[in-house]
């Protein structure tokens, strides 16, 4: 049966609202009750293609991609829950001189913090990754330090972790508004009655605008849809070969089940007002744009030759959510004290969870945050993207740019 009371209720099951669930717990707050609509990790979540990449030369995100990165390799041995963490490595490659003095920027960026990166050449990065075939005047930075998870299994271990530090999780529960007392949040409904609360933590993925929208809150996030595909094992492909990210044109190749698993940025980008799906919309319905996938495939095909003839055995697509500048949106807004929004995570969200739910769990605990929360805050854009049609098209050009922009 759903508690009558919790001091923090987190709306959300995906990676976000898990992490959240997890930190606060890990932190010493024992009353926690994570609430979804469906199972855990049933949104764009287990969609992902679970890569993590640390190295960014804006202070503000290489200092939290550390913490991330630290997180991820302790995780497991901290507390005993399995997210298939593989430190692969990560090649980034650049093809013009733009992008090749963004690899300059990104090797400065770790060199004295004790980083090892370096340039390699086209030759080794063919010994590292067999079948790929990169341009002779391509420049090439090896990451080591990079990988991928497994994003559901991320989830589940988060949820697993955060259980066994005494959280409450309900799924099957929708939330469908909150109770406010003097511009405080004292209660969540749901389908299955009110909880009182302190504290609500809204991870709520895709769906996060809307039920904002209700509270007369215009939150500068939509969802933008990313598409991915995996193939059938192709001969020399192996599971410790380095993720290749290309800066452009924008993709991403990395191991997945013996096949290559490709997606990329830029391909015809589209947003979605939640509120055109039907009520009971499931991210796993989301409907496939085929050309996107055929530009995906042409174009990691020039550098992946073995992909021409490879049968595609599954596709991914989800609705990750993005702001007008990239960054997440993390905080309580102005004038509701007790709502902490957690959104925005940008193609990212795997990859971002650990610093995200630190962050949350330093709000609800009323202590200084542990990395300047200025950036990422609700209220930052002002008078920005009031409108729904301005807010989507910039989002859509942020997420266009995923791979060229720093943040
Ligand atoms: C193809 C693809 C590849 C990707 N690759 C990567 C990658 O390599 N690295 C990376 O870091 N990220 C990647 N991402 C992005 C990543 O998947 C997302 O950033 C992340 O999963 C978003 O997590 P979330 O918790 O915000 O949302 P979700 O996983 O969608 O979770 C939101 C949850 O909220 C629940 N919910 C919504 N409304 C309510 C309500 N009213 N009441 C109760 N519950 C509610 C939903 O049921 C859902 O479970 C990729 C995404 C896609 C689609």
């Amino acid at each position: 049966m759903l508690p009558s009371s919790a001091n923090t209720v987190i709306i959300g099951g995906g990676v976000l609202g898990t992490s959240a669930a997890f930190h606060l717990t890990d932190a010493g707050h024992s009353d926690v009750l994570l609430i979804d609509q469906g199972p855990i990790a049933s949104g764009t979540t287990p969609q992902a293609a679970g890569q993590t990449g640390y190295l960014n030369t804006d202070e503000f995100a290489f200092k939290f991609g550390q913490y991330c990165i630290e997180f991820f390799e302790t995780f497991e041995q901290r507390t005993g829950r399995a997210i298939d963490f593989r430190q692969s490595g990560s090649l980034r490659v650049a093809l013009t001189e733009k992008y090749q003095n963004d690899l300059d920027a990104r090797l400065q960026a770790a060199t004295g913090r004790d980083h090892d990166v370096e340039f390699i050449s086209a030759d080794r990065a063919k010994t590292l990754v067999p079948t790929f075939n990169p341009p002779d005047d391509c420049r090439i930075l090896l990451i080591p330090r990079d990988g991928y998870v497994e994003p559901k299994s991320v989830a589940v271990a988060y949820t697993a972790a955060a259980c066994d530090r005494g959280a409450t999780v309900h799924t099957r529960v929708e939330a469908t508004g909150l109770v406010i007392n003097n511009g405080r949040v004292t209660g969540v409904k749901t389908n299955d009655g009110v909880v009182e609360t302190q504290w609500v933590v809204l991870a709520a993925g895709a769906w996060t605008r809307n039920f904002a929208q209700q509270l007369g809150l215009n939150l500068r996030t939509v969802p933008v849809r990313h598409q991915a595909f995996v193939t059938a094992p192709i001969t020399d492909v192996t599971p410790d070969q380095p993720i290749v990210r290309f800066t452009e044109p924008q993709l991403y190749v990395r191991h997945e089940a013996g096949g290559l698993l490709v997606g990329g940025y830029g391909y015809r980008p589209l947003s979605f007002d939640m509120n055109d799906f039907h009520r009971k919309f499931e991210i796993s319905a989301l409907e496939a744009d085929p050309v996107y996938y055929q530009q995906l495939r042409d174009q990691a095909g020039k550098f992946f030759p073995s992909l021409g003839g490879a049968t595609i055995t599954q596709e991914r697509r989800g609705l990750p959510t993005i702001s007008p500048d990239g960054r997440l949106i993390l905080s309580e807004p102005g004038g509701l004290r007790g709502l902490v929004v957690l959104s925005a995570c940008g193609v990212g969200g795997i990859d971002r969870s650990p610093g995200a739910g630190r962050m949350v769990a330093d709000i609800v605990g009323e202590r200084t945050p542990w990395i300047d929360p200025g950036v990422l805050s609700v209220d930052r854009f002002g008078d920005n993207f009031a409108s729904d049609a301005s807010l989507r098209a910039q989002c859509e050009e942020i997420y266009a740019h995923h791979y060229h922009e720093i943040y």
